[in-house]
């Protein structure tokens, strides 16, 4: 009896793990895949868990399927190859050279997280280890294979995949996995994160390709939940963004955007280059600090196989992002300071998104006090995060151990996620060629899982459950 087991982003939108075991519920004798290997993060309870082991011991896992390279995606493979995982790792190009990137740069914040609570004493472990080092984490690209979108992988006698577009991020695909087990034919779909519809006034500034693969066939699909309890805004936000830079350069400030270094950063640059050249907002300065996204920046370049319409058209119209006249791409902790002296206003976008660490502290340190500034979020805050603090406009925030004073404006666009909501999603199964025996639902919180369950059913009268943490259910 083949069956799939949750091992994670199952009751929380983190720590994405599933198992497809050919063989018996014991366990024994299947073949084994893994579909995406993703990092626990956010509350405690859950975190822990990147600290056990696998139920299923790593070497017995044949192979691992990667749907893209968000950490709670791919943030747990070093840690499975140190625990002695040795088999392949497919993905698709620009997966693997983004994982190329955050891969090392996760396990190097794991070894500063050690050392800070070595210092701090504030680890019951001691000394306290990090989940995986920088060096563990490169040691593991060495397992990537590249697989291209549409192409079949025949991975045993059983067992065979594809990947399909899911439009989410740069290299994001869902994985068609075709099991022939107990002589019958399955067909199993992994959705990862789905993302935007293709509607720019919807879902502005896609740099890439949006609208997953329609007309999906599939048995049983296990499918993400993230945003199943919420709704994105319907209008368009670019006037309103407009709107506001120009308020804050009227009034002599600059607009700082805490910002995640993959996708997100690279989707706002090129929405502030549309609106410079529309004559939307008054050409500032925009600098753009953070290593690791101008490192994205180039990988983006490099996979124009990828790009959405309107991006194609603007590199063809205005060149590299990284060469556009008055857009400063600050690599160096040197160059990051000077963006301190610059003359006001400008638009500083900076990492990390959440505010929890990076460059973007000493740019808000600087510039909360002034109220001629605004601090634009344009992504998920979490609970208890900085930028959760800000956005909620308290009076203060703590960093670098000070009490900074809020006077600048805040201001939050909720436009621009990745992942798409309930009536596209609806949208989107709509498109399947057949009714799924079975749909599971996981990377959600709880409440969001639930209440697209019942939509789906409602709606479309399928089969849904809610997937529980290291539930085993049967695919044959
Ligand atoms: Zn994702």
């Amino acid at each position: 009896m083949a069956y799939i087991q949750f091992l994670g982003a199952a009751g929380t939108v983190t720590g994405s793990k599933h198992l497809i075991n050919t063989g018996d519920p014991s366990g024994k004798n299947g073949f084994q895949v893994l579909i995406d290997c993703g990092l626990f993060q956010g509350p405690k309870e859950w975190r822990e868990r990147n600290w056990r082991d696998t139920p299923v011991p790593a070497k017995d896992i044949d192979a691992v399927i990667l749907t893209h390279a968000h950490l709670d995606h791919c943030g747990w493979i070093p840690r499975l190859v140190k625990e002695g995982f040795r088999g392949a790792i497919y993905a698709t190009p620009p997966t693997i050279d983004l994982c190329g990137l955050i891969l090392p740069d996760s396990g190097h914040l794991q070894e500063e997280d050690a050392r800070f609570y070595n210092k701090t004493r504030k680890s019951k472990h001691s000394p306290a280890l990090p989940l995986y080092t920088f060096e563990e984490a490169e040691s593991s690209l060495q397992y990537f294979k590249p697989v291209f979108v549409g192409q079949t992988v025949e991975l045993h006698a059983d067992v065979s995949f594809r990947f399909v577009r899911a439009a989410h991020i740069l290299g994001s695909c869902m994985a068609e996995v075709s099991l022939h087990a107990d002589g019958r034919a399955r067909r199993l779909l992994f959705t990862g994160d789905i993302g935007r519809v293709q509607d720019h006034k919807v879902a502005p500034g896609k740099v890439v390709r949006s609208g997953p693969q329609e007309g999906e066939l599939a048995d049983i699909v296990i499918m993400e939940s993230t945003y199943g309890n919420r709704l994105h805004p319907r209008e368009d936000p670019l006037p309103q963004l407009a709107g506001l830079i120009r308020d804050t350069a009227k009034r002599g400030g600059s607009v700082v955007v805490p910002a995640f270094a993959i996708e997100r950063t690279q989707k706002f640059v090129f929405i502030l280059k549309h609106l410079i050249e529309c004559g939307d907002i008054p050409r500032l300065p925009v600098f753009c600090d953070s290593p690791m996204a101008i490192k994205a920046v180039e990988i983006f370049l490099k996979h124009d196989e990828e790009y959405s319409d309107e991006t194609r058209e603007m590199i063809r119209k205005y060149g590299t992002p990284l060469a556009w006249p008055g857009f400063t791409f600050a690599l160096t902790p040197e160059e990051s300071k000077k963006i301190n002296s610059a003359m006001m206003p400008s638009v500083i976008i900076s990492s990390s998104g959440m505010v929890t660490g990076g460059r973007i502290l000493h740019h808000l340190a600087q510039r909360l006090p002034d109220p001629r500034n605004l601090v634009l979020f344009i992504g998920f805050q979490a609970p208890a995060t900085r930028g959760f603090i800000i956005k909620s406009r308290s009076d203060e925030v703590k960093i670098y151990g000070d009490y900074v004073p809020i006077r600048a404006q805040v201001a939050a666009l909720e436009q621009f996620s990745d992942h798409a909501d309930p009536p596209e999603l609806l949208q989107w199964l709509r498109t399947f060629r057949n009714r799924p025996e079975t749909t599971y639902l996981v990377h959600g919180e709880p409440d969001a899982s639930d209440k697209l369950r019942d939509l789906m059913k409602k709606e479309l009268e399928w089969n849904v459950q809610v997937a529980q943490y290291l539930e085993k259910v049967n695919v044959a």
